[in-house]
């Protein structure tokens, strides 16, 4: 009998429970056994394990954060580290593992598959910042709770006729900010991507104004620097009536958008799919809605190509 373990790792995302609902029901459905491992790689040095059963993963579809609670471990990034994990995956008798995270949990996957571990990874992060999958699981969910706030100081902002600046997630990788930025009507949208002057969006900021349009929604990826700063910045340049709001883990929780829950449970089934099929060391994705899987170490190679496109239209719409 084939026994699959499951692990939650790095930061956390909406959907990951629902991730972890296909992999063991669909696990459970084929005649394997499952193990939840808690706290990610850390949980699995520190035996931290537990048998799943159907019901074990019943009434979380809806749920934000992970049931099996996630870490970063550094332990994990030392060979003894990942040997001491093979040894208690092999103590309990599982013989495969499906790890929900991103690229550094992705890292973990590919090194225990070269340890001769079969490992398949799942993307599960609210940023997208993995380039061989169009989404990543909690990204939607995520820009669907930007939408919601920037409705929200757009409604105070439009009634005092203020500046906002919303700070949002997004180290690296901009997509947050754009299309959060482009679905809540955002004046200026920036992005690590794109190199923007301070004096590009005062400029902007002037040229509304005098149009008659006193309040102005500016979405910052926090990647490109921290709110306050800019706008100190802007107000000494424009002296505009400016507020600062910094949205923070309020990203990352909440119930999971059907987009979400629907990608999670395909590439969840995906993931049992292929380690059924004797396949180990592939990451899951999406491109153009089909569900995809490919090498982790060609996965990861994978430049990102941010999507100029849509941020050179924004700029139009936002006039
Ligand atoms: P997020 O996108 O939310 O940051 P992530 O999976 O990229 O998620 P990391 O903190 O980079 O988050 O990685 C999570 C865990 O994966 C680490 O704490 C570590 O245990 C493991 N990991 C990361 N890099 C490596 C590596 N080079 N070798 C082995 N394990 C690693």
């Amino acid at each position: 009998i084939r026994t699959i373990g499951i692990l939650t790792s790095g930061g956390d995302a909406p959907g990951m429970n629902a991730a972890i609902r296909a992999v063991v029901r669909s696990a459970i459905y084929y005649g394997c056994k499952v193990y939840g491992i808690n706290r990610g790689y850390k949980g699995l040095i520190e035996e931290d394990l537990v048998e799943m059963n159907l019901s074990s993963v019943g009434d979380i579809i809806h749920r934000g954060g992970t049931i099996l609670k996630s870490s970063r471990c550094e332990e994990f990034k030392t060979e003894e580290g990942r040997l001491q994990g093979v040894k208690i995956l092999k103590k309990h008798n599982i013989d495969s593992l499906v790890i929900i995270g991103g690229d550094g949990s992705f890292i973990g996957a590919q090194k225990l598959s070269e340890l001769g571990f079969p490992a398949i990874g799942i993307p599960g992060t609210i940023d997208n910042d993995l380039p061989y999958t169009d989404y990543t699981i909690g990204f939607d969910t995520a820009m669907n709770t930007i939408i919601d706030a920037i409705g929200k100081i757009r409604d105070t902002s439009s009634s005092h006729e203020r500046v906002n600046i919303i700070e949002v997630m997004g180290r690296h990788c901009g997509d947050l900010a754009l299309y959060a930025g482009l679905a809540g009507g955002a004046e200026t949208i920036i992005v690590p991507e794109v190199d923007i002057k301070i004096d590009e969006i005062c400029t902007k900021l002037k040229t509304t104004q005098k149009r008659g349009k006193r309040h102005s929604i500016i979405v910052l990826a926090e990647g490109v620097g921290n709110a306050s700063d800019l706008g100190k910045e802007i107000i000494k340049k424009t002296s505009a009536d400016l507020r600062i709001t910094v949205l923070g883990h309020v990203q990352r929780g909440g119930s999971p958008t059907a987009f979400d829950r629907i990608l999670a449970s395909r590439m969840g089934a995906r993931a049992v799919d292929l380690l059924l099929d004797g396949k180990s060391a592939r990451v899951v994705g999406i491109k153009d809605n089909k569900i995809i899987d490919l090498e982790i170490n060609e996965a990861l190679s994978k430049t990102r190509s941010f999507d100029k496109d849509t941020y050179e239209m924004v700029k139009v719409l936002s006039i």
